[in-house]
């Protein structure tokens, strides 16, 4: 068999949505598993709706969930001759039409038509004229078969049979001369050698159209799959009503690129009742007989659920560098230029278990950062009152009598130090973690401390007896 080919189209019409990430992962998953190659391939031909910065966040938003190609991205615009050149080569075939049919005028025939309760397509009134277009405001149409079935065996759906009655004679070049998707799709799966074309079922309409042309330039017709749409919880197709639909708007909203990949392919894809995949497993079990035929919903606890998940299992200095661009955001940023990789990931270990989103992990880390604390006000006045403050006082010099950090030296003193006092361990925690914090809640006292270091836990200290003093 062939190399597999596969390719990622996208219209650059706005952001890129997670219903096209989830595309283009299927499409790499098998690409990857195959030894294949996976083709970028820009559909930029409709001038009016594609921009530039489209064409970025396509780009921006696939390397950020490391959905690399092999080959691209190819701009539909330059390749326009190419496109008029196969055109003409139909023409000439006599697969081709020229259709000089006014717009209003087709409106006009296309309600009358509907009103008889006729088919609404194209009456093919040009078909036979054998017009020339000698005005150039023609358009070209494809002499689509008058009779019988377009056959697809589906790598997803299985076999489709579509009657060929009931398609129109496609326009292929608009009258100002630029081709129209169905052609321009053709041409290109075509040389660029695309052996299956992978894309949402809202394009399973266009296939019979398609299948027509490959066979009329005597192209070998790729194999096609059709997913299945994505849903929010009331059913209708994914849009803005249900949430965030640009995958970059999840980058911001604190999920991990792998947590992204993770959930979008179990969106229509399954393993027995497997959840969590590396991404070398997803290469490697990925297949399309286990790829389901009716659309998945949406779901975002679940997908809160993931991406806790991958910040637990995640190596920390990743889910440390993917943090940075959020403490930025966050106006953290001087404070994490200052510091170290290596602190950032010991940062991460700490907080981990805790956050569900990067987003939440930066409120997690925010009091670690700088020498000095910021006081929950509520949480200072509770904890950190005169009566405690020569029990803080004598923690500190215990602590200060150690050269260096040692948890286990210093929980002992700690330890020690209740027990003379007559409290109870909560009681002297809880004004120590507010000391070290500025909050009520962390994660375990001595953990802090290794994070903060010894210099750091004593300026704290010393802040937070100051405060109690003063109380
Ligand atoms: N450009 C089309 C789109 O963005 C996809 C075409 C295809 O995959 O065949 O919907």
């Amino acid at each position: 068999m062939s190399q597999v080919r596969v390719r990622f189209a996208p219209s650059p019409t706005g952001f890129l949505h997670i219903g096209g990430v989830r595309t283009a992962l299927f499409n790499w998953l098998f690409a990857r598993q195959q030894k294949g190659v996976f083709v970028l391939r820009i559909e930029d031909t409709d001038q009016d709706r594609s921009t530039d910065e489209s064409i970025q966040a396509i780009l921006e938003g696939l390397k950020w969930v490391g959905l690399d190609w092999d080959e691209g991205p190819f701009r539909q615009t330059e390749r326009i001759d190419l496109y008029r050149s196969y055109a003409m080569q139909l023409l000439e075939k006599g697969q081709a039409y020229w259709c000089s049919c006014k717009a209003e005028e087709l409106e006009a025939r296309r309600k009358e038509a509907e009103a008889k309760g006729l088919s609404p397509k194209y009456d093919s009134r040009c078909r036979d004229r054998g017009l020339a277009n000698l005005a150039g405001d023609a358009a070209l149409r494809f002499k689509a078969p008058l009779e019988g079935e377009t056959v697809v065996d589906d790598l997803i759906k299985g076999k489709i049979v579509f009657d060929n009655n009931v398609q129109d004679d496609l326009i292929i070049l608009r009258s100002n001369g630029y081709p129209t998707y169905n052609f321009s799709v053709v041409v290109d799966d075509a040389l660029m050698n695309i052996t299956h074309v992978i894309r949402g079922d809202d394009h399973l309409t266009n296939t019979p159209r398609q299948v027509p042309i490959f066979q009329a330039l005597g192209f070998p017709v790729p194999q096609f799959g059709h997913l299945p749409m994505i849903l929010g919880s009331d059913k209708a197709r994914l849009s803005k009503r249900h949430g965030a639909t640009s995958i970059m708007a999840y980058k911001d909203m604190g999920y991990l690129p792998d947590a992204m990949v993770n959930y979008l392919v179990r969106l229509g894809w399954s393993h027995g009742d497997q959840e969590l995949f590396t991404r070398q497993e997803l290469i490697e079990k990925f297949a399309w007989k286990n790829v389901q035929t009716s659309p998945a919903v949406f779901n975002p606890e679940k997908l809160i659920w993931v991406n806790a998940e991958y910040i637990k299992i995640s190596p920390p200095d990743q889910v440390a560098q993917a943090l940075v661009p959020l403490l930025e955001s966050a106006g953290l940023a001087a404070e994490a230029k200052a510091v170290s990789a290596g602190w950032l990931a010991q940062l991460v270990i700490l907080v981990k278990e805790r956050a569900k989103t990067l987003v939440e992990m930066v409120e997690w880390v925010r009091p670690y950062f700088g020498q000095a604390v910021a006081f929950d006000e509520e949480a200072a006045k509770k904890f950190l009152t005169p009566a405690i403050a020569p029990v803080l006082g004598k923690l500190l010099a215990r602590f200060e009598a150690f050269p260096a950090f040692s948890k286990q030296q210093w929980e002992e003193a700690f330890k020690q130090l209740v027990e003379a006092e007559g409290m109870k361990m909560g009681q002297l925690a809880q004004p120590v973690r507010v000391a070290l914090t500025g909050r009520t809640a962390s994660p375990g006292l001595f953990e802090v401390m290794e994070v903060l270091g010894r210099d750091r836990t004593l300026f704290r200290l010393r802040q937070g007896i100051d405060r109690a003093s003063r109380a």
